[in-house]
């Protein structure tokens, strides 16, 4: 499948697996995505797995990313993770803004900002996860909501810099739900955050950004989601969990 731009698929694991259910699922992963080197292959374990996979990883086709991080490099900020701390373990991926720490935590579009700014002034790559709910949804705000949090999330980055970013669209009721979004919709969204992107920093940039989609994606949807012209990979939560079923998505194959 030809795609405009490079594709990623990134794993969420979100609070599962222990160092050593980390470790079996490398010992076959890797075997599974073993010379596939025309994409980008990425896992964000939880904190502590990063050092270990950092290691296991080392000269394989597949990165780490972080699930979050704080904007400030050290301080008394009980229980975070700075900028500072991933790079000095080799990572410089880092998932911000995810739906469960708005929600759940209850970041905010501010906050959120704050990471973004300090991930790329340590020249890091966020992975700035954006999307509506199902009541957003319903009332027909879809685009009013994606725009807002584009517009607050991108706030006082120069243009240069809004390619470094990957732009996650998520629609908080497909998440972990069961419900993918159709194909229509998904297609509807990028496109939208695509067009946002080059009203605020010019439309070579935003040709050039990436823009994932996660959402109860599996084997069975990833080839049609990937098919869609503004769809540049997908961050992969629950299906990510088993390495056969991530390795499949990785591939683009339903079976
Ligand atoms: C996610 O956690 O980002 C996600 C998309 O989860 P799931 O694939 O389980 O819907």
């Amino acid at each position: 499948m030809d795609k405009k731009r490079r594709p990623l698929l990134a794993a969420n694991w979100k609070m599962y697996k222990t160092l050593s259910e980390m470790e079996k699922y490398l010992s076959s992963f890797l075997g599974l995505v073993a010379g596939i080197d025309d994409r980008d292959i990425m896992l964000a374990p939880n904190y502590t797995c990063l050092n270990r996979m950092v290691e296991l990883l080392n000269g394989s086709n597949v990165k780490v990313a972080a699930q979050n991080m704080f904007y400030q490099d050290e301080g008394a900020f009980t229980g975070e993770i700075s900028p500072k701390m991933l790079l000095d373990m080799g990572i410089n991926t880092v998932i911000v803004g995810h739906s469960e720490r708005r929600h759940i935590f209850h970041e905010d579009d501010e906050l959120i900002n704050q990471k973004i700014r300090s991930a790329i002034s340590h020249e890091m790559k966020p992975i700035f996860c954006i999307g509506e709910t199902l009541e957003e949804r319903e009332a027909g705000k879809t685009s009013r909501v994606l725009e807002y949090q584009i517009r607050l999330g991108l706030k006082g980055l120069q243009n240069k810099d809004v390619p470094k970013i990957v732009v996650a669209y998520e629609p908080v009721w497909a998440i972990g739900t069961g419900k993918t979004a159709s194909l229509e919709q998904i297609q509807e969204a990028h496109r939208l955050v695509r067009d946002m992107v080059g009203e605020l920093a010019g439309e070579d940039i935003a040709e050039k950004l990436r823009i994932l989609y996660g959402g109860s994606v599996k084997p069975a949807n990833v080839k049609d989601i990937m098919s869609l012209d503004d769809v540049d990979g997908a961050l992969v939560g629950g299906a990510s969990l088993e390495p056969e079923s991530f390795a499949k998505i990785v591939r683009f194959e339903e079976n």
